[in-house]
């Protein structure tokens, strides 16, 4: 797993490789955790706002929508390679909370790109 992520970010533009390692050494990544059920994702703080990542699934910044699900022109955004790059290198924070409070995290996280 790691070595392909760390070959498939030879893939992104030279922009996103920067942002990657901006989110990672900054340490903006969010682990959340719900109990009991163990659910989680996490939550990468970009320059344009707070994109909420299921790790190697889904992403919802438009990156991961058009160039990922509608071009298919690569595997994966910068958010998701950054998710497993950090959590390799420990640079994960992680939240722990109740699974009622799910509904209401996503809600918050995506709610800020559609004011
Ligand atoms: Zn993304």
């Amino acid at each position: 797993m790691r070595e392909r992520y760390y070959k498939l970010i030879e893939k992104l533009p030279k922009e996103s490789v920067r942002k990657l390692e901006r989110v990672v050494n900054s340490s903006l990544i969010t682990k959340y955790v719900f109990q009991p059920s163990g659910l989680s994702f996490y939550v990468v703080k970009g320059e344009r706002g707070d994109y909420l990542v299921i790790r190697g699934k889904y992403c919802m910044c438009p990156d991961f929508t058009i160039n990922v699900l509608l071009r298919g022109e690569r595997a994966f955004c910068y958010h998701l390679a950054a998710v497993e790059i950090a959590e390799d290198l420990k640079k994960v924070k992680t939240k722990v909370l109740s699974d009622c409070d799910i509904e209401s995290v996503v809600k918050k996280v995506i709610s800020v790109h559609f004011r």
